[in-house]
């Protein structure tokens, strides 16, 4: 789901002129179910990529850090990749534990 669809969702649409992710949702999502992670990273990088150079991005990026944690969009917005639920879990949580030798 890109930033113009949660808008829409959320009934608030804010202008987003020359918005460099529209029509390009795929690169944009968050991980699917299986999903090869290297795809994933691969289409991410892009989709950051396309943020750096949108004219939107600073209007973007306001609202996006405006909204409580729990109820930002996963996948990448405003040029960040923010990981949903199951991505999260995949990851070991915490510090890793000191070895005793
Ligand atoms: S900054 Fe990225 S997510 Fe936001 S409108 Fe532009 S391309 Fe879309």
């Amino acid at each position: 789901m890109i930033a113009a669809d949660v808008f829409s969702a959320l009934g608030v649409i804010p202008a987003l002129p020359g918005a460099r992710c529209r029509g390009k949702y795929t690169t944009f999502d968050e991980a699917a179910p299986g999903e090869d992670p290297a795809v994933v990273e691969q289409r991410h990088r892009q989709a950051v990529s396309l943020c750096e150079r949108c004219p939107s991005l600073d209007r973007c990026r306001t609202w996006f850090e405006a909204l409580p944690p729990r109820k930002r969009p996963h996948g990448v917005v405003a040029g960040q990749i923010n990981r949903g639920p199951e991505e999260r879990e995949s990851r070991p949580r915490g510090r890793p534990r000191k070895t005793v030798s």
